[in-house]
């Protein structure tokens, strides 16, 4: 049986999560509450990106202030999608993984910086 990962971490040059086209994201009504929703969708930009993505440093422009839903925490992992906190690290690195897939692609730098980050 695979070990679980203990820990997780999010490398800089890739804002693959902050792609929210909501046509990548078909569970969303399933985890997020009314108003997070509604958040959710007001940050959509018509490109599918956030509209706080920087995409020239790939970075958000509200980094302190961003959303719940935006941070990985035991905290987020447990109200949000059920899940015990001692899940965070291979929850995360689960949807990283999709995230950089679906957006970056497989092959991708960033998919080769993050694995090396989370071995
Ligand atoms: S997809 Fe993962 S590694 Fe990439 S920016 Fe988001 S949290 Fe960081
Ligand atoms: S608020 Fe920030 S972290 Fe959240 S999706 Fe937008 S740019 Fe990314």
């Amino acid at each position: 049986m695979k070990a679980q990962p203990k820990s997780w971490q999010c490398v800089s040059g890739c804002g693959a999560c902050c792609y929210l086209n909501p046509e990548e994201r078909p569970f969303l009504q399933e985890y997020l509450p009314e108003e997070l929703l509604k958040l959710y969708y007001s940050l959509v930009g018509e490109d599918g990106w956030c509209i706080q993505y920087d995409a020239q440093n790939r970075t958000c422009s509200i980094y302190e202030e961003r959303p719940m839903f935006c941070r990985v925490s035991p905290t987020v992992l447990q109200e949000l999608y059920d899940e015990p906190a001692e899940n965070l690290a291979a929850w995360a690195i689960h949807c990283c993984t999709e995230n950089i897939s679906s957006v970056w692609g497989e092959e991708s730098p960033e998919m080769h910086k993050f694995k090396q980050a989370n071995k």
